[in-house]
């Protein structure tokens, strides 16, 4: 895996989350929820299985209710990723879950009811030895900011968050991972920008919320998480879409990959094709890409639609393919390497790399 941090980034409190460490310049870590009923341990576990081989590296889970506190036991003791316990009203199930072996809590403390409840979770979870996720959104404001007309949204949510960290500090508790979403990208990027002005030493979980479905999520998690962290801010983070959790994470660490954050997987570089284009790239690429899911080598593969700009736009590619008629030309480092029929371009270049980097 390729790590970088060359972009500047926020000086925050290292957090521990069953080990995976948020803030403190660690690399941005990749979350996501899962989508079963957490009562079903093994149907849980089985999509923990699939969610981490996709490089997710911390899992949350509904507890909706003490029905599923068994099975979220043991989907605790058996996750090969930390887990986290997503909480909302109920505060006696976030004290369960630090009884059961979360990892972390993910909690709105404006949902909660009261201080006195908020402070026995915070109490046990820091009995516990467990970091807090403290969520706010504009469904749970505190009351304090929720119904000022003078407060534009971002003021709310800043406010908010920055009056419930105070709380938990107040308290002693300092391992604080904080949330404030929207599900608008330009109130995404204010509020975090803001966040990260006013308590610069906070670890911030950042994505936007309710972001729909995978193309529009992916657009608009991109848009909004992709210039934060271009500007250094965010230090986990979790893209919602309504689709296959999975695909959340895939695109998680396609979006590191482009800001030159992290790279866990090749990244494939395609020309758009015009008209010198003499093979079927559109095919070709979609096969390469395919086939790229199982290589983990974090590699730049190309595969362009003629010689003529082919190799050298490509040039920066570690290897790849330019098409012309009936055949490509092989490349690598910039450098030809050999031509190959358009019928076994694909199983070459697939060689090639075992041969390489596998
Ligand atoms: S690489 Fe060739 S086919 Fe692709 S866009 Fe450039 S000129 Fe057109």
């Amino acid at each position: 895996m390729v790590e970088k941090n060359r972009l500047p980034r926020e000086l925050t409190h290292p957090v521990s989350v069953g080990g995976v460490i948020m803030g403190g310049g660690a690399p941005v870590s990749v979350q996501s929820m899962c989508t079963t009923d957490t009562a079903d341990a093994d149907a849980t576990l089985a999509q923990i299985g699939r969610l981490a081989a996709a490089g997710c590296e911390i899992i949350r889970v509904a507890v909706p209710s003490a029905a599923v506190l068994d099975g979220f036991e043991r989907v605790c003791a058996e996750s090969p990723l930390p887990v986290v316990a997503d909480i909302h009203f109920d505060h006696r199930l976030a004290i369960e879950a630090c009884r059961r072996g979360a990892s972390a809590l993910r909690v709105n403390p404006g949902n909660i009811g009261s201080w006195e409840r908020v402070d026995a979770v915070i109490d046990e979870a820091g009995a516990a030895g467990i970091p807090i996720r403290i969520g706010v959104n504009a469904g749970s404001l505190d009351a304090a900011f929720a119904e000022r007309e003078d407060l534009t949204q971002v003021e709310k949510l800043v406010g908010s968050a920055s009056s419930f960290v105070e709380h938990f500090r107040t308290r002693g508790f300092n391992d604080i991972v904080l949330s404030a979403k929207a599900h608008g990208v330009l109130t995404t990027i204010e509020v975090n920008r803001a966040l990260s002005r006013e308590l610069p030493d906070v670890p911030l979980h950042v994505g936007v919320t309710e972001a729909g479905t995978a193309r529009q999520g992916t657009v608009k998690n991109a848009a909004a998480v992709g210039a934060l962290l271009m500007e250094g801010i965010g230090d986990t983070m979790r893209l919602s879409l309504t689709a296959d959790p999975v695909e959340e994470v895939d695109v998680a660490w396609d979006l590191l990959s482009a800001v030159g954050l992290r790279r866990l997987r090749p990244e494939l570089v395609s020309c758009p094709t015009c008209g010198r284009c003499q093979w079927d790239l559109m095919g070709v690429a979609a096969e390469v890409e395919r086939r790229l899911s199982s290589v983990r080598a974090p590699i730049t593969v190309a595969v362009m639609g003629c010689v003529v700009n082919g190799p050298g736009e490509a040039a920066g590619a570690d290897i790849g393919l330019a098409g012309g008629r009936g055949q490509a030309l092989l490349f690598a480092g910039g450098s030809p390497l050999r031509k190959v029929s358009e019928a076994d371009a694909v199983d070459e270049l697939f060689a090639e790399i075992e041969r390489r980097f596998g």
